[in-house]
């Protein structure tokens, strides 16, 4: 019916799950990349199959209500960010539809309160990540270019100064750059699976201003990073980020593998310390390189504030921490529970976490490195402790059947759960509604402005008990 490279008149009438718009022709559904619901466009196709097809929006004969200007020069090309055509009131309500529908479609539960998304303060809707990853590469003429990969490839999309993080990691990033050219270090070849830098690693302590360079490299050896570590201090106190930046260290981190995972599993400090140290309210964390860190501070807080809410403790409950990274989230319930158990699958951040309680002075709690549904199902079977509060926060794939099975077993009477991934989360949901536990109430909230990730916390409760 369509074919590639025809021309069309489009108008833009939905929004898709990655934040692409959504024309609609006779029943027959078009992507395109870019245009915003509410656009009317001209279009050609690129691709088209039997009932939907792909084009690329070619000009925008009329901008919807929702669009604005991106506050990035690359917004188009990077795949980083998704949304930044559209203005951040109708980026908040699709990624509220988003999680209405997937609770709805695939959790298949409609009698639960659905609070409205918590977004940014608008002022700090930029500049708000305190991770952010730099592949390293070449450019046409041969020149190290840092940026980030363009939306599905794994060319590097040159971006000197990355909106989503703090501007200081521009000066980090040229003063690698420059050193590299300077001491002829290669950036990794992905095709050939040769030469070194492949990642630059930068954390960014948001409350302490600890910065932790951190390179990802196929190799073991890194040459003259005394220098490199007088250049990184340099162009830090230099650079005129209004935060009182410091560079706390340089780490090296191996990674050999041909594969598209960022960190190797061996990291070498090279300077100062091998983590960074911040504070989320008046708790104090160190992070490791390997460790898991929420990447919105001004969000994290706000989410953790609802966790706590949604938990719901008096003082003397026992309390699982599932996926508790370095322990975050595991000594916030600690001050108010009885007991926590955290678990979690990367041996460092079990360290950190370990650590983290010293630090603060809170012993309630107890930490175990493993896959929680590994873990969790042994030491239910061999404790039979009965949890009161279950918290989870898997990665994006969601929980473990094995896992949900004990979580069931245990006769919690609640269970929080933390979500980047709401299509899983509904999956999860669905599952341990079919098995006594009830959707009480969900809580969205914006962690990732621009980007079509949204992030939700949501607690059940179990009607068998
Ligand atoms: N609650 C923490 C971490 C959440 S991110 C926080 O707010 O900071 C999810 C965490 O789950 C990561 O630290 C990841 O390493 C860990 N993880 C991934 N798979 C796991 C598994 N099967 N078992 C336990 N932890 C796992």
């Amino acid at each position: 019916m369509y074919n590639k490279n025809d021309i069309l008149d489009l108008k833009i009438e939905d929004t898709g799950i990655d934040g692409e718009g959504i024309a609609k022709i006779d029943g027959y559904v078009f992507f395109v990349k870019d245009a915003v619901c509410g656009d009317e466009i001209k279009a050609k196709v690129m691709k088209a199959g039997k009932s939907y097809g792909y084009a690329k929006l070619l000009e925008i004969v009329k901008p919807s209500k929702d669009r604005v200007e991106p506050n990035c020069p690359v917004a188009n090309k990077c795949g980083g960010c998704q949304l930044l055509n559209m203005s951040y009131e109708a980026q908040l309500s699709f990624k509220e539809e988003k999680v209405r529908n997937n609770i709805e479609r695939i959790g298949k539960v409609k009698d639960f309160i659905f609070k409205p998304i918590i977004g940014m303060d608008s002022e700090k809707n930029l500049r708000y990540r305190n991770k952010t990853q730099f592949p390293v590469g070449l450019d046409k003429d041969g020149k190290i270019v840092t940026g980030f990969f363009a939306r599905r490839t794994h060319s590097v999309i040159k971006i000197d100064d990355c909106m989503a993080s703090p501007s200081v990691n521009a000066s980090i990033l040229k003063t690698v750059r420059d050193f590299m050219e300077e001491n002829k270090i290669k950036p990794y070849d992905e095709k050939a699976h040769k030469g070194l830098v492949r990642h630059i690693l930068i954390r960014n302590g948001f409350a302490s201003g600890e910065i932790n360079v951190c390179l990802v490299i196929n190799g073991d050896k890194f040459p003259n990073s005394d220098e490199l570590v007088k250049g990184l201090k340099d162009a830090i106190s230099s650079s005129d980020d209004s935060t009182k930046w410091e560079l706390t260290g340089l780490v090296l981190n191996t990674n050999k593998e041909k594969t598209n995972v960022i960190m190797g599993k061996d990291c070498k400090t090279l300077w100062g310390k091998s983590y960074i140290r911040d504070k989320i309210g008046d708790l104090s964390f160190n992070i490791s390189p390997l460790s898991f860190y929420q990447v919105n501070p001004a969000q994290t807080i706000k989410m953790y504030e609802k966790a706590l809410e949604y938990a719901n403790l008096k003082g003397d409950e026992k309390v699982w921490d599932l996926y508790c990274g370095i322990g975050t989230i595991s000594l916030f319930l600690a001050k108010k529970a009885g007991k926590v158990f955290g678990v979690e699958i990367v041996p460092e951040a079990i360290e950190d976490a370990k650590e983290n309680a010293k630090q603060n002075g809170i012993d309630n709690v107890e930490f175990i490195a493993g896959a929680a549904e590994d873990v969790i199902p042994d030491y239910y079977k061999r404790t039979g402790e009965k949890p009161d509060v279950i918290v989870v926060d898997p990665p994006r794939k969601g929980c473990d059947t094995k896992l949900l099975d004990t979580i069931i077993k245990s006769g919690c009477k609640r269970l929080v759960y933390v979500s980047c991934d709401s299509a899983t989360l509904a999956r999860d949901i669905n599952y341990l509604s079919k098995n006594g536990f009830k959707l009480e109430e969900l809580t969205p909230f914006d962690n990732f402005p621009g980007s079509a990730h949204v992030e939700c916390v949501c607690y059940m409760t179990n009607t068998r008990l």
